[in-house]
């Protein structure tokens, strides 16, 4: 099992958006990387019983209304998490509950 781990197009993407302009340059190196994978299975000879697996931690769509306000912090509208008789709160990496 082979593990990569390309964070050049998230990164881009928190830092300016899904329009941030390098992004397209990005997504051409990581797709040339990707090749040479693919090229390094041909070539060792186990390109056919080799599956591939390719995932994003997340997509990259610019919006203006998240959820999270809604959902951590009750409002003055009815909430379903407080309805349900639940406390939330949020948590920051490396905060203990
Ligand atoms: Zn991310």
């Amino acid at each position: 099992m082979l593990a990569v781990y390309c964070d050049t197009l998230d990164a881009l993407g928190h830092a300016g958006g899904d329009a941030h302009p390098d992004i397209p340059a990005a997504l051409e190196m990581i797709d040339a990387q990707l090749g040479r994978i693919v090229e390094a299975t041909q070539d060792a000879g186990i390109y056919g019983r080799t599956a591939f697996v390719v995932m994003g931690d997340h997509g990259m769509t610019t919006f203006d209304k998240g959820f999270a306000d809604e959902a951590l912090h009750p409002g003055p509208r009815p909430h379903r998490v407080a309805a349900a008789g639940r406390v939330t709160a949020a948590r920051a990496v490396g905060t203990e509950p």
